[in-house]
């Protein structure tokens, strides 16, 4: 189980603060005085005062930290869209992460709301569909999912289901004209992952899957950053992710309903900011797994991976991710010039972020908090965004395929212990850069 989603977990949002708390976002920044003085000077903040480029010919407008030194504005110039213009989501699944973050954050959305939801547990549907002002009509169960294709309130499916569920319900959202929001992992395999891109270019339907840590502030700060040679050129990317992972009954241990264990549940963060990041795509990985055989945890998927992405500038990413571990989760970049790291890392709430560099030769370290309850909100908008403009995702089907024909080589070279070459994609698995302030 993702432990950002625990109920006991401290990232979760409390029930009685409002809505409005989570759309302001506060900036805190605890700096040394060499290197404030540096950045308002100084080359360092150059590049930060300098303009943006040049938006791309398919970009959406995506909140951009342009300036550490101060605090952040309100994001996004738009005025909210009236309710019903905005565009429409039908939930899909009405677990964890429907039910404590993703609702919650369709209220502090500008261009989204939540107009349907489908659920195996009718009772559960009404009862949320009450407290979110969804219509009874607008209840569905996965059987009558069909039936979505005559409402035109629910432009977008947004799928929240085991991931051994994400390949069906995204070919069948395809083929009733939904385009789809979908959970990551986003599929069990790289064939199913294929054939979910497929269906969506078929049918013309935007796919983009949920990875949300590329639409938080800190992280985009830490892209933008390594984009500008801030930390010179980037050597080391070290994560982990690891939680005490509890209770047999869950699907998360089921091989057919999570397609493995630790990797494509928390290992994938790592994975995947290592890639983001660096702005590479690795060319070799070597990995190996724990599965103890005497935990019944464990009978069918990993407890934890380790693995070593290389890419072909030097850069090396060093990941490891566990089931079997007390909650922690941090990762630290770091280039010839400086370093820059986040812990805790990847969850929703908490987030903290550190970087440091030389100025005037001595090491300045800089600590940063900004608050990324709204992350959940930016994706989500991001994709209506993309609906109303026929714009590309920043994450689209893509990226979800590239994670996964990683993660397949992470689990050939665990089996074979040899490294793993991976091959290069055709073309970019990413929309258009974060670096640009449209995206
Ligand atoms: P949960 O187990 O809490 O919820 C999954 C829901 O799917 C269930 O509540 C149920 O909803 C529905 N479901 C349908 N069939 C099954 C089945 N056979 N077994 C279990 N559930 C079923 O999972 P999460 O909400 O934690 O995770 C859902 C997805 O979101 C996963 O892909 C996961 O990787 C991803 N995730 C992403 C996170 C992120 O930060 N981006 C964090 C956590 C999870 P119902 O009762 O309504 O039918």
């Amino acid at each position: 189980m993702d432990q950002t989603d625990r109920p006991d977990s401290q990232d979760l949002i409390p029930e009685d603060k409002p809505a409005s708390q989570s759309g302001r976002r506060t900036f805190l920044q605890r700096s040394s005085a060499g290197l404030a003085a540096a950045l308002a000077t100084g080359a360092a903040g150059t590049a930060w005062a300098a303009g943006p480029p040049a938006a791309a010919a398919n970009s959406v407008k995506l909140p951009l930290i342009a300036d550490p030194r101060t605090e952040q504005k309100e994001e996004t110039p738009d005025a909210n869209l009236p309710p019903d213009d905005r565009i429409g989501y039908a939930i899909v699944g009405l677990g964890h992460l429907a039910l404590d973050q993703i609702l919650p954050a369709l209220s502090n959305c500008k261009y989204s709301r939540v107009a349907a939801l489908v659920s195996g547990d009718r009772n559960k549907a009404l009862k949320i569909a009450h407290q979110y002002g969804v219509r009874e009509a607008d209840i569905y169960d996965y059987q009558s999912f069909e039936r979505l294709a005559d409402n035109s309130r629910v432009q977008v499916v947004y799928i929240v289901l085991p991931n051994g569920m994400h390949k069906e319900f995204t070919l069948r959202a395809a083929k009733i004209g939904k385009h789809v929001l979908c959970e990551k992992p986003m599929a069990t395999s790289v064939a199913d992952c294929q054939a979910m891109i497929d269906a969506c270019s078929k049918n013309n339907r935007k796919l983009m899957v949920a990875y949300r840590s590329q639409y938080e502030p800190m992280d985009r700060m830490i892209a933008k950053m390594a984009k500008e040679n801030k930390l010179g050129p980037l050597r080391e990317f070290i994560a982990g992710n690891s939680q005490n992972q509890s209770g047999p009954s869950q699907w998360r241990l089921n091989k057919a309903l999570a397609g493995g264990g630790a990797l494509p549940d928390i290992g994938l963060y790592a994975l995947n900011a290592a890639r983001f990041f660096s702005g590479e795509e690795p060319y070799e990985v070597s990995a190996s797994l724990t599965q103890p055989a005497a935990d019944p945890r464990f009978k069918e998927v990993e407890e934890s991976v380790h693995f070593i992405m290389r890419f072909p500038s030097g850069f090396t990413a060093t990941c490891m991710a566990s089931y079997g571990c007390h909650e922690s989760r941090f990762f630290r970049l770091q280039g010839t010039d400086g370093w820059a790291e986040m812990d805790p890392a990847f969850g929703y709430n908490g987030l903290r972020m550190r970087y440091g560099m030389l100025v005037d030769g001595k090491s300045a370290n800089t600590e940063i908090t900004i608050d990324p309850n709204n992350q959940f909100a930016r994706e989500i908008d991001h994709m209506s965004l993309c609906v109303i403009n026929d714009k590309i995702p920043h994450t689209p089907g893509e990226e979800g395929l590239q994670d996964q024909r990683i993660m397949e080589a992470i689990y050939e070279s665990a089996r074979t212990a040899r490294v793993v070459k991976i091959s290069k994609p055709q073309a970019s698995t990413r929309g258009p850069d974060p670096e640009e302030e449209t995206f």
